[in-house]
């Protein structure tokens, strides 16, 4: 199986393996001489899963806000993750580079971010005065490398790759690794002489990430985002499913249809638009603001009502109609008007354009802006809209009759339920944990920068490009937020820092302490990286560490098994403890381990 890393050899061809730096000899193996300072209590400050069960189990301390140090444990993952990730950009024919962290200011000036980057960005002087900056992505810097070497289309397509340290100024740094200023990322560039060159490179990186995270043992979404002006399916994120995650996920249970919610499309209902049969009347509605409200006050369901909101976008306010039970997308509102910001207008503005105050606004008679109505409105043949006055709304109105709508189009967030836009299958909801995203980056760049080559007709043409990111140190954070339970982290075996412990119970015993250290031997040479529990603690205390830790199997030797010749196998997903005989221990290992992901539920 794929997933199963040999660390001895790596899996493929890989140079580097641990086991040619590391031995069961060193101390780094044996927990009585690791660093791995476990915590009984959640600490104060860690607000998600990740973030606590990683202080917990000793794997990382903070320094100062969102920046963290990695203790043994926490390097080990962090390790293991770099070198799946270095694996699969290697087989997708990327070339390993390093780039400086410390950037001059000169390059972004060029690249025109240093003026829009904001505060994230993190400024500084040298002793020369000269500006800087600490690098949070490298486009510029990679840019600046290629334009300088690579002049003809026969040195092209071109993929670069490192993985780096990234600092990113966050204004309020939090949970743990998942958001922290200084993290560990991998971000590729593709460079092209051709839009199909670049659309291959594109899908070699989508294919390479899907393998990325298979490898990692994640449940995860590949999910069309918002790409912005580029438009198509031109910007990937992998999302890592969690119940806690940030992001929302919306896939059809039908087709592999998945985009996050930014992007999830809609498909235009049909049907006949029903006849409205009075003529639209004022209502009072006092203090009824809220769709919520005035769905009680007047005793109408909340698909009959319309939502009018202003928005202020940075080309004037425009007027974005929604029905009362969908979610108006601010995104796919920025994207149709094309507009570099978009806010929901103050009340200031609301009046200014509406005539009523905020909380009543509504399509008729509204002169000022140009009005913008999600589809489902098409087809509301009588509705409830705010009169623009305070206190007051009309009922009966037909958006065919009664106003006009400059364009009808796609303006609302997906909901659970909903018809998927590929297929006839339905749209669910789940959470997800961004850890990945590959994006068309087309000229941006080597135009502003003068990146160019020559064609095969000696003229010359900017390089097409692409970026493509993944979050080293958030993949092994949103793994232990995808997999954990009340005892601790349940790591997926690519990721454990070890796959194996080994601990010896019982009083101190000759007998028992050499078969640990045997099987911990034996595990090594069998190209199992394992840790010895060595401590001089009794068992409850070892196995609640090696719980919280997350190690996938413990093995336990105690007497009285061994009396039998046996050991205990225990799986810390399941809970499952099986006695295993002294001689098939390393196959009963690898076995557990090949079946790891069929035997997660
Ligand atoms: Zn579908």
């Amino acid at each position: 199986m794929r997933n199963v890393i040999d660390f001895r050899t790596g899996s493929g061809n890989s140079p580097g393996g641990i086991k040619r730096i590391q031995s069961y000899e060193d101390d780094s193996m044996r927990m009585s001489k690791l660093l791995v300072p476990t915590l009984k209590e959640d600490p104060a400050d860690a607000e998600v899963i990740s973030h606590k069960l990683m202080l917990r189990a000793g794997m990382i301390r903070k320094l100062t806000a969102g920046i963290y140090s990695y203790l043994p444990l926490g390097s080990r993952s962090l390790r293991k993750m770099e070198q799946i990730v270095r694996e699969e950009m290697n087989a997708a024919g990327a070339q390993e580079v390093f780039l400086p962290m410390v950037q001059p200011a000169e390059l972004w000036e060029e690249s025109g971010r240093w003026d829009v980057y904001g505060s994230e960005l993190l400024r500084f002087k040298d002793r020369h005065g000269r500006e800087c900056c600490l690098g949070p992505t490298h486009e510029e810097v990679i840019t600046d490398l290629v334009r300088r070497d690579v002049r003809s289309y026969r040195h092209l397509p071109l993929n670069l790759y490192q993985i780096q340290t990234k600092f990113r100024d966050e204004i309020r740094p939090r949970f743990g690794l998942m958001r922290g200023r200084e993290f560990m990322m991998k971000d590729g560039y593709s460079f092209d002489a051709t839009e199909e060159g670049a659309e291959q490179s594109y899908a070699a990186m989508w294919d390479a990430y899907r393998k990325v995270f298979a490898r990692c043992g994640l449940k995860f979404r590949a999910v069309e985002a918002d790409s912005g002006p580029i438009g198509g399916s031109f910007s990937h994120e992998f999302m890592v499913l969690a119940d806690t995650g940030e992001d929302t996920v919306v896939s059809c249970d039908t087709c592999d249809y998945a985009a996050n919610m930014e992007k999830a499309e809609i498909r235009p209902a049909s049907g006949n638009v029903p006849e409205t049969a009075g003529t639209p009347k004022k209502v009072a509605t006092p203090g009824a603001s809220s769709i919520e409200d005035v769905s009680r006050f007047l005793n109408v369901p909340p698909h009959a009502l319309i939502k009018t909101l202003i928005l202020k976008t940075d080309t004037g306010p425009v007027a974005v109609l929604v029905r009362g039970d969908h979610d108006l997308n601010e995104v796919k509102v920025k994207n149709f008007v094309n507009a570099g910001e978009i806010e929901l207008a103050d009340e200031r503005t609301i009046e200014a354009v509406t005539g009523g105050p905020l909380g009543f606004s509504g399509p008729v008679g509204l002169g000022k802006v140009k009005i913008l109505a999600d589809y489902a409105i098409r087809s509301m043949g009588s509705a409830v809209v705010g009169a623009n006055e305070r206190d007051a709304h009309l009922v009966e109105v037909s958006p065919a009759r009664d106003f006009t709508v400059d364009h009808y189009s796609d303006f609302r967030s997906a909901a659970e339920g909903d018809p998927c836009p590929r297929c006839e299958g339905t749209l669910h909801l789940s959470r997800g944990i961004e850890v990945g995203h590959v994006f068309k980056l087309g000229i941006k760049y080597s135009e502003a920068m003068n990146a160019r080559f020559l064609d095969a007709d000696g003229k010359e043409r900017p390089m097409i490009m692409g970026c493509y990111g993944i979050g080293v140190s958030r993949t092994v954070a949103a793994a232990i937020e995808q997999n954990h339970d009340q005892d601790g982290i349940i790591f997926p075996p690519p990721l454990a820092p070890f796959r194996v412990v080994v601990t010896p119970v019982g009083a101190k015993n000759a007998e028992v302490d050499e078969t640990a250290e045997k099987i911990y031997r034996d595990l090594w040479d069998g190209g199992i990286d394992a840790l010895l529990d060595d401590r001089d603690e009794r068992p409850g205390v070892k196995f609640k560490d090696a719980d919280l830790i997350g190690i996938p199997f413990r093995i336990t030797v105690g007497k009285k098994a061994l009396a039998e010749g046996k050991a205990e196998l225990r799986n810390r997903r399941t809970k499952e403890t099986v006695l295993v005989e002294l001689s098939s221990i390393l196959e009963a290992v690898k076995t557990g381990l090949e079946n790891w992901d069929s035997e997660a539920s």
